[in-house]
């Protein structure tokens, strides 16, 4: 019998549930709406958005209905006042942690701090903290190669902010390193705590004997699932997948322990469906003869 183990903890955190909710609740009072950028990054959500009647489309300018929503990864602050110019209405789904870290970096900037934004340039969240800031008031760092190409002495002071899916360890050499190159570099706490909390049990999850393979389940542009695909397949070998149908039987072969995970955007159906059918395939007898059948 193979043994299937859940992580601690796994899957949707408050900012998703609010996000979802607040799209639902908009769509029950038969309003028309258009969400920018994907409500939670996970395919099957936006799936699910697009048949309650609420659009996702990826610019400002292809927002058409009378309403806007806000997807939980946030925007640039310009773009309240863009939507108000375009007559639009605006539903705010940004998760809270995001707007904590628009505020607190505004207020850093007041203060003539040089920011640092440790995520990726092309990640929604990121984009939103960056799109209105002068290109010499700021840098996106992904990895050490690119911190040693800054010059981080010449800044009188410096504030360290993380995208908030970051699994922070990944990272502990570039802001030890811009931290060297300038006392007055600071670095803020801004990974949310269901990330923090996803990760740790995903560790925890991945260091168990019993368990041999891992499936990590989330959206296709989940930061935080690939986050979490990379603590795990760090330990065990692990898979991304996005639902059921991803797996392949032959991963399956000689496995006793499987784990599994999820990212903060995947619901729990997804989850007990991936745990369904891995219940059912593995009570079958996973011969390589039998696997194409
Ligand atoms: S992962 Fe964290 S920051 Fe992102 S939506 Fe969830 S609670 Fe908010």
């Amino acid at each position: 019998m193979v043994k299937i183990l859940r992580a601690r903890k796994y899957g949707f955190c408050s900012g998703v549930r609010t996000a979802i909710l607040k799209a639902k609740r908009f769509a029950s009072e038969n309003k028309e709406g258009t969400i920018l950028g994907q409500i939670v990054h996970n395919e099957k959500v936006v799936e699910e958005m697009e048949q309650l009647g609420l659009s996702t489309v990826e610019s400002l300018s292809d927002v058409k209905k009378p309403y806007v929503i806000f997807s939980a990864h946030g925007v640039p602050p310009s773009f309240y006042k863009r939507a108000k110019e375009k007559d639009l209405k605006v539903v705010d789904a940004t998760c809270k942690f995001v707007l904590d870290i628009h505020k607190e970096s505004a207020k850093a900037l007041s203060e003539g701090k040089h920011l640092v934004f440790i995520g990726d340039p092309n990640h929604r969240e990121v984009i939103g903290y960056t799109h209105d800031l002068k290109k010499e008031q700021f840098h996106i760092i992904e990895n050490i190669e690119q911190a040693k190409k800054v010059q981080w002495e010449k800044y009188p002071s410096i504030t360290i902010f993380y995208q908030t899916t970051l699994n922070s360890d990944e990272f502990e050499d570039v802001v030890l390193y811009i931290m060297n190159k300038n006392p007055n570099a600071k670095k803020t706490d801004t990974i949310c705590y269901a990330t923090k909390e996803n990760q740790n049990a995903a560790k925890e999850l991945a260091q168990n004997e019993e368990v041999e393979i891992i499936f990590v389940i989330g959206g296709k542009k989940s930061a935080n699932t690939r986050h979490l695909f990379e603590i795990c397949n760090s330990f065990k070998k692990s898979y991304l997948i996005q639902g059921k149908e991803d797996i392949k039987k032959e991963w399956l072969i000689g496995v006793k322990g499987i784990g599994l995970t999820a990212g903060a955007s995947t619901p729990d159906t997804i989850v007990d469906d991936v745990e369904n059918y891995l219940r059912k395939i593995t009570s079958e007898q996973l011969h390589p003869d039998l696997l194409h059948k």
